[in-house]
């Protein structure tokens, strides 16, 4: 896994990263994080706008003993390279807009698909974000796939990214109103992208190349 990454020009030193749940740590695991910065590292964390937490300045030597350190204690290291990066969610549950629990829906797609699929070399990296409503606090539609709560159930946005080439996710046709539905559909798109996408295409260019209601009908199930 490509959990450890360099950190600046300097190759002797690393930085492990930790894969939160849309960013929510108790205080007992940023205790544990701190520790690790300090034994580990420089004692300096960052974080990332995953919400995943960044322990640079690792000695690449102790990058693993570090990792070992984190996983004994229940937190999970990678976030980065061609894998499901960390989920991400709007604050729903405390929101007037909102229409579901987006720390609960993260929570799942977090174990079944950040954890599950953690090994899991993909084309490219992938995201995915939970937004309680349409308002895109969370910005779901910048995502590989965002899930955002409608009226009636989930409906998926499809193939948005950031970066230099910036898409807007997609909204399918459908509106998915059972959750384990639509997370099945998820999963098709993951599977799809794994299975189809070319080395470092991202899913939206995928969804170019194949076009959309090919896409959809695949991540209905439908063909
Ligand atoms: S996306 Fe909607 S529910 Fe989520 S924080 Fe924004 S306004 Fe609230």
């Amino acid at each position: 896994m490509a959990e450890q990454v360099k950190s600046g020009a300097a190759a002797e030193t690393m930085s492990v990263h930790v894969i939160t749940c849309a960013g929510r740590l108790s205080a007992g695991q940023l205790k544990t994080i701190a520790e690790a910065a300090e034994r580990f590292g420089t004692g300096e964390v960052r974080t990332d706008a995953q919400g995943s937490v960044k322990i640079p300045g690792i000695a690449a030597g102790r990058a693993a003993e570090c990792r070992a350190f984190l996983e004994e204690a229940g937190l999970p290291t990678g976030a980065a390279g061609r894998h499901i990066r960390p989920v991400t969610a709007c604050n729903a549950s405390a929101c007037r807009h909102g229409l579901l629990d987006a720390d609960d829906l993260a929570r799942e797609i977090h174990e079944r698909f950040v954890l599950g699929w953690r090994d899991v070399i993909l084309p490219a990296k992938f995201k995915i974000s939970v937004g309680g409503c349409p308002n895109n606090c969370a910005m779901p539609n910048l995502c590989d796939v965002g899930v955002i709560a409608v009226r009636g159930g989930y409906r998926l946005l499809l193939g948005g990214r950031g970066g230099r080439r910036l898409l807007e996710g997609r909204p399918t046709q459908r509106v998915f109103a059972d959750k384990e539905e639509m997370l099945a559909a998820v999963e098709r798109a993951i599977q799809l992208y794994r299975e189809e996408g070319l080395e470092r295409e991202r899913f939206g260019e995928l969804i170019e190349r194949l076009g959309p209601a090919y896409v959809e009908e695949r991540i209905a199930g439908e063909i």
